[in-house]
This record gives C-alpha cells, sequence and structure tokens, in this order.
C-alpha cells in the first residue's frame, strides 16, 4: 500500500498498487563556496541562471566575455566528488552559446573545457563546429592547472585564468560574466524514495538498474522500475520511461506474478530475534524484517514477493532458523553424503 500526500491540501490518501515506475527527475550539483568564485565573485552564475535571464528577456546587452566554465561538479578527482560525466552539459552550453552568437553576433565568448568536449546529442557537434567557426574560443585545461577566478582590483569584472593546453598560453580574461556549467546529481532528497521501496543506488548516487544490458529498467524489487536513472538528455530520458512504462504493463496484462519458490523461511522456533540478518543489511533485496509476535517478542520474517533466494541471509543466520526452503541445508548434506558413498 502507498500513503500519499496532497502538499497543497494536506490531504493524505492510500493506493493499493501492483506496479510502480519511478520518474525522480535530478538535482544540480551545488558549488561550494568559493569554488570558481561561486558567491565570492558577483559575476559568477550559474548555467542555470544564465538560462532563466534568456528565458525572461533579461540579457538586453552583450556581456563583456563571457567565459563557461566545464565540469563543474562533474568528473572531479578521486575522493572530491562525483567522478562520472554529467553527460547533457557541453550539449546544453554549446546550444546556450549558439543563442547568444545569434543574439549578439560581435560577443566574444570563451569556453574553458576540462580535458574533452562530449556533444553527445544529435545534431550538437554540428553546432560546436559552426560555434568555432563564429568565433567562440574553446580553451583546453587540465586537473594539473586548473581555472581561477577572482574578483578585478575595481571590482567591475572578475578575472579568469585559463592556461590552454594546446596552445600552450596562459589566458587572463576579464569577464562581466562567468558562467559555471554544473553537473547533474540524483535528486538530493533520494534517500527518502530508496529506503522507502528498499530499493538501491549506485556508486554515482543514482537508482541503479538490475543490469545495465539485461534489465536496464528493473530494480531489485520486483514490480518497481526505473524510468529514470544516471544523468542523461530528455530523448534518452524519454526512451528509457517508455521501456519503463512497457515493462510495468506486463504484470499489469497477466493480473497475477509468478514468484521464484526458492526463497528463505524461517523456523520460528529456531529464531531468538538476535536481529542479525535483519541489521547486519545481508540482504541485497530487502526482504527481511523484524514483527514482534508479542509484547517484547520479535522474529525475523522474509518478504516472499522480494526474497530471490540467494541463501545469504541463512548463512549469516546463528541459529540455523533462516534455511532455504526446498534446499535445505540437511539435503545438501545427504546429498553430499550419498555421493561419496559412491
Ligand atoms: S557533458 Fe561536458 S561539461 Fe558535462 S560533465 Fe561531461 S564533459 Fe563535463
Ligand atoms: S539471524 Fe537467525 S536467529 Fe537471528 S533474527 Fe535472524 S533468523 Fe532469527
Ligand atoms: S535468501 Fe537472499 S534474497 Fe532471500 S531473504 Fe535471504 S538474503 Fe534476502
Amino acid at each position: 500500500d502507498i500513503k500519499l500526500e496532497d502538499v497543497n491540501s494536506g490531504e493524505t490518501s492510500v493506493h493499493r498498487i501492483g506496479t510502480m515506475v519511478l520518474t525522480l527527475g535530478m538535482d544540480t550539483y551545488d558549488p561550494k563556496e568559493g569554488e570558481y568564485g561561486w558567491s565570492t565573485v558577483p559575476h559568477v552564475i550559474s548555467t542555470l541562471d544564465l538560462e532563466k535571464k534568456l528565458r525572461n528577456g533579461e540579457l538586453k546587452k552583450a556581456p563583456k566575455n563571457p567565459v563557461f566554465i566545464h565540469c563543474v561538479g562533474s568528473r572531479q578527482n578521486p575522493g572530491e566528488g562525483n567522478r562520472y560525466c554529467s553527460r547533457v552539459c557541453c550539449s546544453a552550453v554549446i546550444s546556450i552559446q549558439h543563442e547568444l552568437k545569434e543574439m549578439f553576433p560581435d560577443v566574444k565568448i570563451f569556453s574553458a573545457y576540462k580535458e574533452h568536449i562530449r556533444p553527445f546529442a544529435s545534431g550538437m557537434e554540428e553546432m560546436w563546429r559552426e560555434n568555432r567557426q563564429k568565433g567562440v574560443a574553446y580553451l583546453r585545461w587540465d586537473r594539473e592547472r586548473p581555472v581561477t577566478v577572482e574578483q578585478s582590483p575595481d571590482g567591475k569584472e572578475a578575472i579568469v585564468t585559463v592556461y590552454d593546453t594546446l596552445s600552450q598560453e596562459t589566458f587572463k580574461i576579464r569577464s562581466e560574466m562567468v558562467v559555471l556549467v554544473l553537473g547533474l546529481e540524483a535528486p538530493h532528497d533520494v534517500d527518502e524514495v530508496t529506503k522507502g521501496l528498499g530499493i538501491n543506488r549506485g556508486q554515482d548516487g543514482f537508482l541503479s538498474e538490475m543490469h545495465m544490458k539485461f534489465r536496464p529498467v528493473e530494480t531489485t524489487v520486483p514490480g518497481v522500475f526505473v524510468g529514470c536513472t544516471y544523468a542523461k538528455n530528455i530523448s534518452d530520458s524519454v526512451n528509457q520511461a517508455r521501456a519503463a512504462a512497457n515493462e510495468a504493463c506486463i504484470p499489469l496484462n497477466l493480473g497475477t506474478v509468478t514468484i521464484e519458490l526458492l526463497t528463505a523461511e524461517v523456523n520460528q522456533e529456531l529464531c531468538v530475534g538476535c536481529d542479525l540478518c535483519h541489521y547486519s543489511e545481508i540482504c541485497p533485496y530487502d526482504a527481511i524484517s523484524m514483527v514482534e509476535i508479542e509484547p517484547g517478542v520479535k522474529k525475523s520474517v522474509t518478504d516472499e514477493m522480494r526474497c530471490q533466494g540467494c541463501g545469504a541471509c541463512a548463512a549469516i543466520c546463528p541459529t540455523g532458523a533462516r534455511d532455504m526452503r526446498w534446499w535445505r541445508e540437511e539435503s545438501i548434506l545427504d546429498e553430499v553424503e550419498e555421493m561419496l558413498k559412491e
């Protein structure tokens, strides 16, 4: 049963559901204070801020020497944060630069990219080439010599210093608008959903699928599908969401679900309620919980819809209360004994 709350009216309702498709979206990276001048140099904004200015018609005249700094919060060094590429930001930046050039043909734009430019989306390679032909300067920097941003002594501009590894020259650019190209992250409150549903997150923090190639929209919980996993553009997100919706239709059309019989069961007489199988989080499918059967007495139970029969809980149980239905420890020992006789 799923309990939903209408945040406007405060009303709650409970729904019994058979399948669920999660399309949780993304959040943008929150830069630290001072990171490339964020919240310390007045001329530093994010790609989203610039996008809002463009949509609201706030940009009436060309800013002097706008500089875009790529990969802020993405492809970071080991131990410093997000290691992955956010995949959409190079394309977004190329598209914004194209728009700026159409609005203000004489504006001199600089794009400081970290080692690579990755314009994954369709048509972006061509737009990137067109931008270069129109004079947008793409400067390649690397981790050994990162870009720095400081305020000019008169406070009117930012000074961006970029060592371009291709020309081997250092550029000091006086700019009225420095745009940080922020990476994407899993929604910052995603833990509430994953803990509630018992599904997993990958190392990058995004919801993880059962198998990237063979089961790309399934989760460890049967009936729960992911419509969006790691950072991707709109068309890829729509494709994944469609695939998830199609998968969700299969159990809905069948009307019933067949579950694997090889699940873990608990001998309630042997279970001493030590909580080890639950507290240790040994179960990769979050199929174990403790239930109070009488005041002060707890016993372990298995959610058979979730259990995939991996046997990990049976191995950890100190009293032998947990065992696999149809594949008990005794039967294995009997088989071994018979084989040894032969
Ligand atoms: S898409 Fe471009 S800006 Fe975004 S993380 Fe990847 S390389 Fe960096
Ligand atoms: S580890 Fe065994 S004895 Fe302890 S709670 Fe789990 S099933 Fe019961
Ligand atoms: S057998 Fe595996 S999947 Fe089933 S409850 Fe035990 S640990 Fe979880």
